[in-house]
């Protein structure tokens, strides 16, 4: 784990404890300060481009695979899906929606209408409070529900909250493709990209399971339009350019709860859906027959059928990113010495591992 990943870690942690819009700005503050280091390999990371061995092209022979995903993380977005898929609907796109099981009630109605529509309805975290990966013992725990949640809704398919993951653990899930990592995106909290915009499958040798992960390869829209305030959707229009000149698949994850349909004036944590809907045009008029819209699930068989053509990652071979065990050396300067929170954040990252190394000094405040 690098600097920036801790400082991610700390940042995370402490969330719960900082109003949403102070988040945001504090957010906001981080992803200018990281988007200027990061220039080299955001939004385009070169390597990433790159085709896997053996790899032998889309359905018939289609340019780039184009895959629409939506996490929805809130009813708020929940109740704004109706929108969305009438958006999509009428451009003539399909898409995956995910919902989390027990953050809020997610209606049969919903999931129903969408699956006879030709969309499907995937799996998004179990509550959506950052402790899915806290230890294994929780994961394993957690992931006996979400198998429930799988079953009853049909799906086959799941994505972590926050991008957190570790795909040993997924393992435990039954699912045919997993969506929790990216090719390259540094405003992560786990920061680490996969480096490619191809599907490839997760393998474990020594329990013979295995699933294909499909990472995201457009910037998130909270990334660019809450955090980076981008005006305009080029930054989604060149990452797509890149990846249909090297054939890859395009999946972006777009959030309902982020996107204002009804033009009132925009919230902070909002961007007007016209950017989407303006993406999914461009694809229209720029690439008409030269891209197949497919559903997760479908991409993840067809990739599964072409097994040995497809790049694998063995994760019973695979170094358990959590038994790193980083020093984090945290230096606090606090005028009130019954002020508890600090001890509390420090107790908390040794819970999960991380050493933590405390310098606390305290000093009385000079009237001025
Ligand atoms: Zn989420």
């Amino acid at each position: 784990m690098n600097i920036s990943n801790a400082v991610n870690k700390i940042y995370y942690q402490l969330k719960p404890f900082i109003p949403r819009w102070l988040q945001i700005l504090l957010r906001r503050k981080l992803v200018l300060q990281k988007r200027l280091l990061c220039t080299d390999v955001w939004p385009i990371d070169e390597k990433a481009g790159k085709i896997p061995e053996g790899w032998t092209g889309w359905p018939e022979g289609k340019k780039f695979a184009l895959v629409l995903t939506h996490d929805v993380e809130t009813i708020r977005g929940h109740d704004r899906c109706h929108h969305l898929i009438k958006l999509e609907k009428e451009l003539g796109f399909k898409s995956a929606y995910y919902f989390v099981p027990e953050r809020y009630r997610v209606s049969r109605e919903l999931r129903d209408y969408l699956t006879s529509e030709g969309f499907e309805v995937g799996v998004h975290g179990l509550k959506h409070d950052g402790k899915l990966y806290k230890s294994e013992k929780i994961f394993r725990k957690r992931a006996l529900k979400i198998n429930q949640y799988l079953k009853e809704w049909q799906a086959v398919g799941f994505g972590s909250p926050s991008m957190h993951n570790n795909l040993k653990w997924i393992h435990e899930l039954n699912i045919e493709y997993d969506s929790s990592t990216f090719d390259t995106d540094p405003f992560e909290p786990q920061s680490e990209g996969v480096q490619t915009i191809f599907p490839f499958r997760v393998s474990d040798n020594s329990t013979n399971r295995g699933y294909v992960e499909l990472p995201y390869t457009l910037p998130q829209d909270f990334t660019l339009f809450v955090l980076m305030q981008e005006k305009n959707i080029d930054i989604w229009k060149k990452k797509l350019d890149w990846i249909a000149e090297h054939g890859g698949m395009v999946l972006i994850n777009a959030h309902p709860d982020y996107m204002d349909f009804e033009e009132n004036g925009l919230g902070i944590e909002e961007y007007p859906a016209e950017y989407y809907k303006e993406f999914l045009k461009y694809i229209k008029s720029e690439y008409e027959g030269q891209y197949w819209n497919v559903l997760s699930m479908d991409i993840a068989r067809f990739c599964s059928k072409k097994i040995t053509n497809i790049h694998t990652v063995n994760t019973s071979k695979k170094k358990d990113i959590n038994s790193k065990k980083p020093n984090i050396l945290m230096i606090v300067e606090n005028p009130f010495p019954s002020d508890i929170r600090v001890r509390k954040v420090r107790l908390s990252l040794r819970a999960e591992t991380l050493w933590l190394d405390t310098g606390m000094t305290t000093r009385k405040l000079k009237r001025s």
